[in-house]
Order: structure tokens, then C-alpha cells, then sequence
């Protein structure tokens, strides 16, 4: 059985899908690596721990012959496949739902290049797949650096400070979209010492606000969604419930100084959350970072991959969050690699064999044709 594990080619990608860590991992399951030179190095790890851990450092064409496993960060690109066994997993994060090159037109060239695409990412929310998420580890990581990065921008303060010099009072931040980028947010924002405040539509999420010592603030006139929802993801509200929220969001978010935004719904552009007035009505200053800004943006005027003012606000849009915590972000996602294909190792075939609930849940492409339901045309 060999791994291969190629450079990510994407823009602004510093995130490696293995680490020497899982290399010796694959290593023990019996499982040959072979790793393109430099794939590490843009998060920290060198060629040279690579090869230590087991691996074979090699050019991008001597890595691919006769793989039998692709592992990336995003889908390698699909014309440069040429030398993997037929029928070779590519496992990855494969943004199946985007149109164009980079999701659905790479699915198809995926099905035409006779290759198993496995989208991590539709990895099902159940508890014995937890540690395969990639989801969930890279958008914990996100919650928190988009905390960091609004601290950056911030001309001000986090924590309350007194000083001979007088009182500095605490940042308030408002965290909109409780998953868990929101989670780790809020946490993350009470431990720079701000006064922290959160809604989602989801009502269980107001539980897990309070649980982090920050304030829910919830639509009540209009019904959210009750308890986890399908998959515990959130859907589309009624125009009565946007309505309503969109009341509350502007009495609320004129007395924030930071508003961190996580929302999205699965399979549709982000809801839109903050309006140019609300904007206008914060002080100058302030600070709002997007975290949906390439699924289309929570917030109005917010661009992908740039830090914008309006009205004296300064509205943060960085593309690709995780990865700007490259090293972490590599090693929780090589590790939810792992734990996938280990979790599936069937020690006599010297392979992964797949369970229909999990397999049927991220395979995308069999056999020369795409198969995933979400995907039929
Ligand atoms: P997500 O990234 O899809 O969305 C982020 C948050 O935005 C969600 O909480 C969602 O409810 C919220 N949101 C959507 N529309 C909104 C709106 N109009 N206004 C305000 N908020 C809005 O969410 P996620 O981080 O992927 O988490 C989704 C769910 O999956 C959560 O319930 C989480 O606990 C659960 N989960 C389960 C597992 C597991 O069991 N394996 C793992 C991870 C997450």
C-alpha cells in the first residue's frame, strides 16, 4: 500500500496533509509514504524529518507512480494523476458543492481519470467519526485566530485595565454563528479578557454560550431552530425570523467593538448577516472579521483575502484562516487523516476497506463515473 502526499499548489495553502508524526503512524500500519520534496516546509516541518520518520523524499512524479492513496489538504489537480495505480483513493478536502475547477469541474475530472474521490469534509457528524473531521479541527483553529486577528487590527485593548493612568475598559465582542469556529471564539475572547456576547440560530447553542461565561442573545419572538437540527447543522430561515434577528442584531452590534462572523449553511452562499448601516452605526474603530467571506460573506463589503474601512470600521475578510496557523492546522488534519484510514485498515488486505455508512457518506467518484447523491445532475 502506497501513500503519496503531494505540495499543495493552491494559493495562499501552507497546510501539508501529513506530518512525520503520521508517517510513522502509516509506517507501523505497514503502509509505504512517499512525500514531494518541500510539501512541509511551508508549516515547519523539513524534508529531512520526513525521510527520519520513514518517508521517501521525491520528486512530485516519482511520488505519484503507482500510488494506491492521495492524502491532501485540497484535491490535487486532477491532470497530473497520471501515474497512480487505477482505482487510487484521493483523499482530501474536495469542496464538492463549488462550481467551476476547483470543486465540481474537479469531481468530474476526477470520475474521468478512473480515481475514488473521498471528500473529507462530508465526513458524517457522528461520534465514531469525530476524529476524522476536518471541519471541525480547522475551524476550531479558525475561531480562535479570528480572535487574534481582530486583535490585531484593534487600536484598543481586550481586558479591562486599571492603571495609575485610569481605567481602560474591556473590548466587547459579539460572536455571531455558535459552531465551532464561534466556540472557540467566544473562549478565546474571554481569555483576552473581553465582555462577550453571542447568537446562532440554533437554541441549543445558548446553553454552550452561558458554558463559556459570555451573553446569548436570541431572536424570542420568532421560533430558531430547536435542538441540533439535521446533522446539526443549521438550514435557511423564514424571512420573519431574518427580519427579526436583523432588529436585534442592529440595537446590539451598534455597542460592540468587535463582531467576529461564522455563520454558514451547508450546500448555500453564507447568510448574510451585518448590513452596511449596522456597520455605519458602530463606532470607528471597531472591528468585524468575516470568517464566511469565500462561501459569500456574512458581512456587506467584506472582500476575500482583504482587510477593508468603511465608515471608519475596519472589516477583516482573510481567505483560508487555517491555514494561516499552518503547523497546528497540518497536524490536527494529518491526524484526521489518519484516524480515517487507520480506523478502516484491514490488517489482512494491507488496506483500508470501507463501511457503507461512512463510505457512501464522502465517495464521490467510482469506477469512472460520479456517484455521490448530492451530486447527481
Ligand atoms: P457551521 O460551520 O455549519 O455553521 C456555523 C454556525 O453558524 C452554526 O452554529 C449555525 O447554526 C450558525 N448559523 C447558520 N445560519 C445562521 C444565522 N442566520 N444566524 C446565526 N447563526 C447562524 O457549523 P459547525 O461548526 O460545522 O457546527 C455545526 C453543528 O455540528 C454543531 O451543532 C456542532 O456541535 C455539530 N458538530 C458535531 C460533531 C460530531 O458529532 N461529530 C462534530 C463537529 C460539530
Amino acid at each position: 500500500m502506497r501513500i503519496a502526499v503531494l505540495r499543495e499548489r493552491a494559493d495562499a495553502e501552507r497546510r501539508v496533509a501529513a506530518t512525520p508524526e503520521t508517517v510513522r503512524k502509516f509506517g507501523a500500519l505497514g503502509a509505504t509514504l512517499a512525500i514531494e520534496a518541500g510539501a512541509g516546509e511551508a508549516a515547519g516541518f523539513a524534508d529531512a524529518d520526513y525521510a527520519a520518520a520513514g518517508a521517501t523524499v521525491a520528486d512530485r512524479d516519482a511520488v505519484l507512480a503507482g500510488a494506491d492513496i492521495v492524502l491532501g489538504v485540497q484535491g490535487p489537480d486532477p491532470a497530473a494523476l497520471g501515474g497512480v495505480s487505477p482505482g487510487a483513493w484521493i483523499v482530501a478536502g474536495l469542496n464538492p458543492l463549488a462550481a467551476g475547477e476547483q470543486g465540481r469541474g474537479r469531481v468530474d475530472a476526477y470520475a474521468a481519470a478512473g480515481v475514488e474521490a473521498l471528500a473529507m469534509e462530508w465526513m458524517p457528524r457522528i461520534t465514531r467519526a469525530q476524529s476524522m473531521d476536518i471541519l471541525s479541527s480547522q475551524s476550531n483553529l479558525s475561531g480562535y485566530k479570528a480572535v487574534l486577528d481582530a486583535a490585531a487590527e484593534y487600536g484598543r485593548a481586550f481586558p479591562m485595565m486599571m492603571t495609575a493612568a485610569g481605567t481602560i475598559p474591556a473590548a466587547r465582542v459579539f460572536v455571531m454563528g455558535v459552531g465551532v469556529a464561534g466556540l472557540q471564539a467566544i473562549a478565546t475572547a474571554r481569555r483576552l479578557g473581553a465582555q462577550v456576547s453571542a447568537t446562532d440560530v440554533r437554541s441549543a447553542t445558548r446553553e454552550q454560550i452561558q458554558s463559556l461565561g459570555a451573553k446569548p442573545i436570541f431572536v424570542e419572538s420568532v421560533a430558531g431552530i430547536e435542538g441540533e437540527g439535521a446533522g446539526g447543522y443549521a438550514g435557511e430561515m423564514s424571512e420573519e425570523y431574518r427580519k427579526a434577528q436583523a432588529e436585534l442584531v442592529s440595537s446590539h452590534i451598534a455597542k460592540q467593538d468587535i463582531v467576529i462572523t461564522t455563520a454558514l449553511i451547508p450546500g448555500r452562499a453564507a447568510p448574510r448577516l451585518v448590513s452596511d448601516a449596522q456597520i455605519a452605526s458602530m463606532r470607528p474603530g471597531s472591528v468585524l472579521v468575516d470568517l464566511a467571506v469565500e462561501q459569500g460573506g456574512n458581512v456587506e463589503g467584506a472582500v476575500p483575502g482583504e482587510v477593508v474601512t468603511r465608515h471608519g470600521v475596519k472589516i477583516v475578510g482573510h481567505r483560508n484562516v487555517p491555514s494561516r496557523l499552518a503547523a497546528d492546522a497540518s497536524a490536527l488534519f494529518a491526524r484526521n487523516l489518519y484516524n480515517f484510514l487507520s480506523a478502516f485498515w484491514d490488517k489482512e488486505a494491507g488496506r483500508p476497506v470501507l463501511d457503507a455508512e461512512i463510505g457512501d457518506a464522502i465517495r464521490l467518484t467510482k469506477n469512472g463515473a460520479v456517484v455521490h447523491p448530492r451530486l447527481a445532475t
